[in-house]
């Protein structure tokens, strides 16, 4: 069960990859479900949060996606800023599960963004 997923894609940025470049002031909330199709895909955007708080993570942990610490330093001091879960109802085939999220480091404000295909 420690056995992680290795992300498809990591990103490390000083500027955001997926989140608005206005996040923190364009909402007004920490987390919002921004878009969701009932179905498929769920996109959750905001100011941040931690990711114990994110609806999210509980989903991403069963699937051994973990919203842990940032590329850059590695700190824990982060906040999820986007997430995107896409998951069929149906069979899904491979590469239809997609995993992915944004998290703002406070401790070097860095910017690091992961995909993954369980
Ligand atoms: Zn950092």
């Amino acid at each position: 069960m420690n056995q992680w997923m290795f992300p498809d894609v990591e990103k490390i940025t000083k500027q955001p990859t997926k989140a608005a470049l206005d996040y923190q002031h364009r909402f007004t909330q920490p987390c919002l479900l921004t878009y969701s199709d009932n179905t498929i895909t769920s996109i959750f955007e905001g100011t941040g949060i931690p990711p114990a708080q994110h609806p999210l993570e509980r989903q991403f942990i069963m699937l051994r996606v973990p919203m842990t610490e940032c590329g850059q330093c590695q700190s824990t001091e982060i906040e999820v800023i986007y997430a995107r879960f896409d998951h069929p109802l149906e069979d899904p085939s491979p590469g239809e599960v997609v995993c992915a999220y944004e998290i703002f480091c406070h401790n070097c404000n860095y910017f690091t963004y992961r995909k993954y295909t369980p």
